[in-house]
């Protein structure tokens, strides 16, 4: 579904990813882990058209699209649920869903989308009037989640959604985003969090210094005897 290919991304003079490749096969979680700088919010970034290759190719569903604007590529069906939330906070809930459904083909199937994040995440129909920025973290994270689903992604990618959150709601996060998966999106999971990442992704890769140094089934990493002493302190 995603190829990336020898991907080389600068800021000014300084290089953030170097050779960065890796497949997303529709229908799988794929995990890339790695820590604080690794890159790996400079990678989606870089998936979403808002940072440019240097050099390398990015192909979604066989067509190459790093050299597409961010709106196309979201109306080709790739989106990201940010770093950070990024909601509009005096806005309500509704209405920082109601952004995530801009694209026309969102647009037209809008009141069902909204009914599917409804019955998915119950609490945002709760609270569909309050001011967004009046939310708890992992309220806000919900809300997040949600616009991202209103834009009716093929592959959606998780930039961090743990962050910030206390222990409980960190693993309601992970199970929503296997619920998603289950219901056909496919998902790129970005997080610092390898254990519970690498434990839900059918496939992983870790990033160092905006290099993959390591790739392959979730599992089979996370007995690798280099990420546990690195990643995981055992
Ligand atoms: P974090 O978990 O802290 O978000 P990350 O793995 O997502 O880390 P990136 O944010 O992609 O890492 O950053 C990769 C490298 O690129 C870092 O060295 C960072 O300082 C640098 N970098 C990121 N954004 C910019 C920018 N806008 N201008 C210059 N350098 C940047």
């Amino acid at each position: 579904m995603l190829r990336i290919k020898d991907v080389n991304v600068f800021y000014g003079d300084i290089q953030a990813l170097h050779n960065i490749s890796m497949e997303i096969n529709q229908g799988e979680i794929v995990a890339l882990v790695g820590a604080n700088a690794a890159g790996k919010t400079t990678t989606i970034q870089t998936i979403s058209g808002i940072n440019k290759c240097k050099s390398g190719s990015i192909e979604f569903m066989g067509e190459r699209i790093d050299n597409k604007p961010p709106n196309k590529i979201v109306e080709m069906g790739v989106v990201q649920v940010p770093e950070g939330r990024k909601l509009f906070p005096f806005m309500t809930v509704l209405e920082n869903l109601e952004l995530g459904a801009y694209t026309p083909e969102a647009r037209k199937h809008k009141k069902e989308t909204l009914e599917m994040v409804f019955e998915m995440l119950p609490v945002l129909k709760e609270r569909q009037k309050q001011l967004a920025g009046s939310l708890s973290g992992g309220q806000q994270q919900m809300c997040a989640i949600g616009r991202g689903l209103m834009a009716r992604p093929k592959l959606i990618m998780f930039d961090e959604p743990s962050l910030g959150l206390a222990p409980i709601l960190v693993q309601k996060t992970f199970e929503i985003i296997k619920k998603i998966s289950e219901q056909g999106t496919t998902v790129l999971l970005v997080e610092q969090n390898v254990q519970h990442s690498l434990k839900m992704a059918d496939k992983g890769y870790v990033l160092e210094n905006g290099r993959i140094v390591l790739e392959g089934k979730g599992e089979d990493l996370l007995n690798n005897e280099y990420l546990k002493k690195a990643y995981l302190g055992i």
